[in-house]
């Protein structure tokens, strides 16, 4: 499985900064076959944001689309308009978005189906609160998977990406541990495989959100049912964001290889042998 490593960059950059990240990112990311780099920048950024972009393998999304492709919804981006502009990707249910603009499963659900209809891939954020954390995470993000993509399970893997991020583990200091990251992406696997049968639901890429820095992706990265990360603040820095697709790269070969942990640089500590993928 190719391994993704997304960022939202959120409203941290104006529009000129917005269009020297992208030149930056495009820059030093390294264009590979073995890890994709998917991009949110500010939405109007997007526009001119595309022609900056030549590497295969990195996309572009928008952090929110509208649940129509059409309408009279004022102030609404509609998904059916990022197709025609060439955008990939939508990331719907942030965090934010739920906190700040009262987004619920059923209206992210909704914008997942439009997003799918206007032939966009979706990038769908679940994750527990904090009161959640030490007991029932993993059916607390059960439960979102069966809400949100229930009712699109016809759609292709390819064109979904679920990406865990625990709330209490969104911009602050530290990201989850890994063996809680792991626990709950097990329990998404097993729901995806649920909804969308064996085949498609090993398919879809699961990645970890919250607070990543650069020396949390290895360990991250090795485990079993984690295929990427979603990494905010520490990837306005777009060298330490092309560090961490490196290391997805390394990783996605060690698994191309029969699994294992990737070969890290001699300086770091050695790790246990990770189970190979399902
Ligand atoms: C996010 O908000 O999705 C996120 C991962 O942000 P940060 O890395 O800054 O916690």
């Amino acid at each position: 499985m190719r391994y993704l490593i997304g960022t939202n960059i959120k409203m941290y950059l104006g529009y000129r900064e917005s269009l020297r990240w992208l030149a930056d990112m495009n820059r030093d990311v390294p264009e590979t076959d073995l890890a994709d780099a998917a991009l949110f920048p500010p939405m109007l950024s997007l526009v001119n944001g595309r022609d900056l972009i030549s590497k295969r393998n990195i996309s572009l999304g928008a952090q929110n689309v509208c649940w129509s492709h059409e309408g009279p919804y004022t102030g609404e981006i509609s998904p059916l308009v990022l197709r025609e502009l060439g955008i990939p990707y939508a990331e719907l249910g942030h965090h934010e978005r739920r906190l700040y603009f009262n987004e619920t499963d059923r209206t992210v659900a909704k914008k997942i189906s439009a997003a799918l209809f206007c032939g966009l891939k979706t990038l769908v954020c679940v994750g527990e609160d904090a009161d959640r954390r030490d007991s029932g995470a993993e059916e607390f993000a059960r439960d979102q998977i069966q809400a949100l993509l229930a009712g699109n399970s016809d759609a292709p893997p390819e064109r979904l990406v679920v990406a865990y991020e625990p709330r209490w583990a969104i911009g602050v200091a530290e990201a989850a541990p890994p063996e809680h990251a792991r626990r709950c992406c097990d329990a998404i696997r097993g729901k995806l495989v649920e909804i969308f049968g064996p085949e498609n639901g090993r398919e879809i890429r699961i990645i970890y959100g919250g607070s990543v820095k650069l020396e949390d992706a290895a360990d991250m990265l090795e485990q079993k049912n984690i295929n990427g990360l979603f990494i905010g603040r520490a990837a306005l820095d777009t060298k330490n964001f092309a560090k961490v697709v490196e290391i997805a790269a390394r990783q996605a070969e060690a698994d191309q290889n029969g699994g294992g942990a990737a070969r890290r640089p001699a300086s770091k500590k050695p790790r246990a042998a990770k189970k190979p993928r399902l």
